[in-house]
């Protein structure tokens, strides 16, 4: 079993779609095992994308991400990395295949819906940021 860390972004909230994509990740063998709803504070929101801090986009993705309530979730199954970044799609959502989350609940490529770790490393360290033991 491998855990992995997901973040339903303020548009998704906004559109009142948090059941919707818990739903879909339960329907995918993605067990709930940590959740909180919270605001991120622009340092929590730099700190979790610092990694993205050079890129031009980096100023607006955190004044989109702590424009509102986000739900943090820690998310596990079996190869649960890659299931939950499948079930998500791609960054875009006007690139996302039919059927995934941010072809379906995507607003743009900012407002993107869902965030998923990239690796199993990332995820224990995002984990970390936001969860303790
Ligand atoms: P995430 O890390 O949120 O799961 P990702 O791994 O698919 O998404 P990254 O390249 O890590 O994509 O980008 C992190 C986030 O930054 C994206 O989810 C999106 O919200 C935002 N983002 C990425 N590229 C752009 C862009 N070109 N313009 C605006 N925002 C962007
Ligand atoms: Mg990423």
């Amino acid at each position: 079993m491998e855990k992995t860390f997901a973040i339903v972004k303020p548009n998704a909230i906004k559109k009142s779609c948090i059941g919707k994509i818990i739903a879909m990740a339960e329907d995918a063998g993605l067990k709930v095992v940590a959740a909180k709803m919270h605001t991120l504070s622009t340092k929590e929101a730099a700190g979790f994308y610092a990694e993205h801090s050079a890129r031009p986009f980096f100023a607006s993705l955190t004044t989109f991400m702590t424009s509102g309530p986000v739900v943090l979730l820690v998310l596990e199954a079996d190869n649960g990395v890659e299931k939950w970044r499948k079930l998500m799609g791609a960054t875009d959502p006007a690139k996302a295949a039919p059927g995934t989350i941010r072809k379906l609940y995507g607003d743009s490529i900012e407002a993107n819906s869902t965030h998923g770790s990239e690796t199993l490393a990332a995820a224990q360290r995002e984990i970390a940021f936001f969860f303790d033991k």
